[in-house]
């Protein structure tokens, strides 16, 4: 008789053979000897050389590898999935995620609105299998190049920012689910496993510190976190990063520090793309290294920045415009679908059948094109006071 833990490694195995076997992007570029050669940390006590898949993070863990969810679903639950099924069919729905919370933590000062918990994210991954196929990026990328269509519903998951909590939290429900994830992280912070400025300055002074003039405008007093609560929020390390691509997520880039690209000087905009493509390639010994742009909205990046990641000939290009992408899109111009706290099930099958895209598309519509941070983090306080989303980072 197969165990639950034997079942994931199947259903695991089973996804990486498929996205090898439909793809051109390698799915696995790096060894577990690069792992352990580039420090040590979390994955090097669970890694056995020769096998990507045997890395399951059970022993060193701190959280068990949870159930799959399959509990009865209210009814309209229940209908904005079928819904969902049926208005994303021949479409390929891509969902950005940032990190992943202990359930215990909803509701913290310290929790950006932009994450999800671990209950949450296994629900709404059993959701999107309920409702159609969830597919890796590399095979819809690959889709997308060949300009076919299609008749199913398909879903892809991106996580932005690479905090390390993916490893702890959100790799055990993934491979629960047997569904791989592309990972964009900021290379600078891959070296020092720091934490973003936007999320340090909301762990001292709550959601008010994400404005960029008050109070936590000067410089910030990382030791004055609690030490707990800076790794919860921290970002990966190489070895973590790296650990993750073994497990078969692909890694891209997010720029060198999570700058806003569009009011960075060009040298500035070039450093921050470029050297965070090649800093990844260079490490994981390939060129298919796919991009996000930070904060991701049409007037967060400009014209510029595409003909750069062009002509570096990224695979893919992740803005966080809301929609769909239809047969024939352009990789180097996906849409996606954010998720966070505010998404309760209901809300999120909601959210999952695009009828608030529209909706999405005029909010980002309203903010004039040259807000700066500081007017941004007011709209996303008013955003969380109002008891709504606020807009991806
Ligand atoms: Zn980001």
């Amino acid at each position: 008789m197969i165990g639950p833990a034997r079942h994931r490694r199947i259903a695991c195995d089973e996804k990486l053979t498929r996205v090898r076997r439909t793809t051109d992007i390698p799915v696995i570029a790096v060894s577990p000897r690069d792992v352990r050669a580039s420090g040590r940390g979390w994955a090097e006590a669970s890694m056995k050389p020769g096998s990507a898949t045997n890395i399951a993070p059970s022993r060193e863990a701190p959280h068990a590898v949870p159930r799959l969810t399959d509990r009865p679903q209210g009814f309209w639950t229940r209908g904005w999935e079928w819904l969902n099924g049926r208005a994303n069919r021949g479409l390929l729905r891509i969902l950005l995620y940032h990190g992943v919370c202990a359930d215990e933590h909803e509701g913290e000062p310290w929790v950006p609105s932009h994450y999800v918990t671990q209950k949450a994210l296994d629900a709404q991954l059993a959701a999107l299998r309920r409702a159609g196929t969830v597919i890796d990026l590399r095979e819809g990328v690959a889709l997308l190049r060949s300009g076919r269509r299609w008749n199913e519903t398909l879903f892809a998951v991106t996580f932005d920012d690479a905090p390390a909590n993916l490893l702890t939290r959100a790799a055990p429900v993934l491979a629960a689910h047997g569904v791989t994830a592309t990972i964009f992280a900021c290379t600078d912070r891959l070296e020092d496993g720091g934490l973003l400025d936007e999320d340090a300055r909301q762990a001292l002074y709550g959601l008010a510190g994400r404005r960029a003039t008050a109070p936590g405008s000067g410089p910030i007093e990382v030791g004055r976190i609690d030490p707990q609560v800076r790794d919860d929020l921290r970002c990966m390390r190489w070895d973590e990063a790296l650990a993750m691509a073994l497990m078969g997520h692909w890694l891209g880039a997010h720029t060198r520090a999570h700058v806003r690209l569009s009011q960075a000087d060009p040298a500035r905009r070039m450093a921050e793309i470029a050297g965070s493509v090649n800093a990844l390639r260079r490490r994981l010994k390939t060129t298919a290294v796919p991009f996000a742009y930070p904060y991701g909205q049409s007037d967060d990046f400009g014209a510029e920045d595409l003909n750069l990641l062009r002509a570096l000939e990224v695979p893919a290009v992740c803005t966080a415009r809301p929609g769909a992408n239809a047969p024939g899109g352009d990789p180097l111009c996906l849409r996606r679908t954010a998720v966070g706290l505010y998404h309760r099930p209901t809300r999120f099958a909601l959210e999952m059948t695009g009828l608030l895209d529209a909706r999405r598309r005029r909010q980002a519509a309203r903010r004039s094109p040259d807000r700066g941070p500081e007017d941004i983090a007011s709209r996303m306080v008013q955003i969380a006071s109002e008891g709504t989303d606020a807009r991806p980072e």
